[in-house]
């Protein structure tokens, strides 16, 4: 069957499928659960990491001009005083007096009707603020209180000078952070694509006002080419929204990298021009100089800011829907009798198992389990030895494993193994021997 993006269906069954299988469930699920907060099992928590090292590997190690940090989640609330979050980050919202539902007012088709129950019998709207408030030390006052972060960039522009300094950086060059962001959504929906704690991936590249519309091209252009040649997402299920001349004020360009996810396109990234707003903001609240001293001109300015901003969990939500596939042709081609299979056609490099080792009796689990051995110190790896084959097989192209080696009897004369590819479901015969560099180079190391 083709993947219908549009089947509303297909969140309901993703929804299901995570659950089952341990990719995502809700947070404290035996008390009733949490409303936004979600729990990576052990196949998500894999496919989680296996992201963000793409990111990391992609925005940071690959280059030599963006550096790593890795910040507090609580900062001085001065921060979110100067960024603006404390007066400003907020989201007006009207509760619907009949049903008691709570609403977005800028997501409402009508805002003057409860889009649950048709009444207009609706509070005024009133702003709300996203922050996540808690108290530091022993005494819960005003004074004592801060918040978690709504967002990982800001406290990139603290250390601004530390990390130029520590590793002697010059402009252009960039700092990103992967980590926890924290918001205070009003209406937490479409299972993990608004929740109310969700990591973030940022990167805040620093540069010459004067070339800083060319670094946007450029970050536009190299996040496109992540989604595309990394991620394999199809030109089709990609768009980019510009924000035209709907823009902070402070800011020179703006524009959502949007994916089309079953309930509609949403967004996935955010590539700001956000100028020389946020060292600017932190200069005047902290007192620090936060301006730069360029050497080849001989002056001091504050430097311009390009920002990508992605969010992890709504990218393995794409990937995930990208991934989900149920066929049933081509399962009759593999001869069993089993009704057709779920699939996650997931990237090879970014999938939980990369390779499954399956002993086809259990009278050959030692042998086979040496080569499993062998394979997880180069790929993520699991050993399967419960089930008749073909279940075996099913229960990996639920989870997306793009290879199983099949261990069998002739295996022990002839030193050879089974691979089996999860997409074609084409079988051949390799040389035990070698296994780890064929995976290799499938699988794209
Ligand atoms: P939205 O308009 O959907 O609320 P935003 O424009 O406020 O998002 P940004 O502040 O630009 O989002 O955050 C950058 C990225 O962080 C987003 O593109 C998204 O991927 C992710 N993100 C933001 N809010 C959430 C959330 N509540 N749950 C999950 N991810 C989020």
């Amino acid at each position: 069957m083709a993947r219908d993006k549009s089947n509303n269906t297909l969140m309901e069954k993703l929804t299901s499928l995570c659950k089952r299988r341990g990719f995502i469930f809700h947070s404290s699920e035996i008390y009733g659960g949490i409303n936004g907060f979600w729990d990576y099992g052990p196949y998500g928590t894999a496919l989680k990491r296996a992201v963000e090292q793409l990111w990391w590997s992609y925005m940071v190690e690959t280059r030599s001009n963006v550096e790593g940090l890795d910040s507090t989640v609580i900062c001085h609330p001065k921060v979110w005083q100067a960024s603006g979050h404390l007066d400003k980050f907020g989201d007006m919202m009207t509760d619907c007096k009949e049903c008691k539902a709570r609403h977005r007012v800028d997501q409402m088709e009508d805002s003057k009707k409860c889009p649950n129950c048709g009444s207009d019998n609706l509070t005024e709207p009133r702003e709300f603020n996203l922050m996540m408030k808690t108290f530091v030390g022993p005494v819960f006052d005003e004074d004592h209180a801060a918040y978690l972060r709504a967002e990982t960039c800001q406290p990139i522009f603290i250390d601004f000078h530390h990390v130029r300094v520590a590793t002697r950086q010059k402009l252009p060059f960039g700092i990103g952070q992967i980590g926890k962001a924290f918001r205070n959504e009003i209406n937490p929906r479409n299972f993990t694509f608004r929740s109310r704690e969700f990591s973030q991936m940022e990167m805040e590249f620093f540069c010459k006002e004067e070339e800083s519309m060319e670094w946007y091209e450029y970050w536009k252009e190299e996040r496109i080419n992540f989604y595309k040649n990394e991620l394999k997402f199809k030109d089709d299920e990609i768009r980019i929204h510009d924000h035209g001349d709907q823009l902070a004020h402070y800011a020179k360009a703006a524009l959502d990298i949007e994916f089309l996810f079953p309930f509609g396109w949403g967004e996935l990234e955010g590539v700001h021009h956000r100028g020389t707003w946020d060292l600017t903001q932190h200069q005047e609240f902290s007192g620090e100089s936060m301006e730069y001293f360029d050497q080849e001109s001989n002056s001091k300015f504050i430097p311009t800011c390009i920002e990508t901003s992605v969010g992890v969990d709504r990218t393995i939500l794409a990937l995930l829907c990208n991934a989900y596939d149920e066929d049933k042709a081509e399962t009759k081609k593999e001869g069993k009798a089993e009704d057709g299979r779920v699939v996650l056609r997931f990237p090879a490099k970014l999938a939980p198992v990369q390779a499954a080792i399956l002993p086809l009796s259990k009278k050959l689990a030692d042998p086979a389990e040496k080569i499993y051995k062998d394979i997880r110190k180069h790929f993520r790896a699991e050993f399967d030895i419960t089930g008749s084959i073909g279940k075996r097989y099913r229960r990996q192209d639920e989870i997306g494993t793009p290879y199983c080696v099949t261990f069998d009897f002739d295996s022990l004369d002839d030193n050879s193994v089974t691979l089996r590819d999860r997409d074609t479901m084409a079988q051949e015969r390799i040389s035990a021997d070698k296994i780890i560099d064929v995976l290799r180079e499938k699988i794209g190391y």
